[in-house]
């Protein structure tokens, strides 16, 4: 089994990063309340919305969740 590396960086498989998703909507999901919302990412960078907002590679979901917020563009 092989994970794939970004930048040089092990990523859990299931994980995205907002910079992987470029630009485009996306679906983000919190581990932690299950929220779901669509947002924009342009070019790596996360839209601002009232609830999620991006640290780094990872969106993170304002219930104060520690783990970052799955990324799904794929449907
Ligand atoms: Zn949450």
């Amino acid at each position: 089994m092989t994970t794939p590396a970004v930048n040089g960086k092990q990523v859990p498989a299931a994980q995205k990063l907002a910079s992987e998703v470029l630009s485009g909507e996306a679906m983000v999901v919190c581990p932690k309340c299950k929220a779901i919302q669509s947002v924009f990412i342009n070019d790596g960078m996360l839209m601002p919305t009232r609830k999620f907002q991006q640290r780094g590679n990872a969106i993170y979901h304002d219930c104060g969740s520690k783990l970052p917020c799955r990324i799904y563009r794929d449907w």
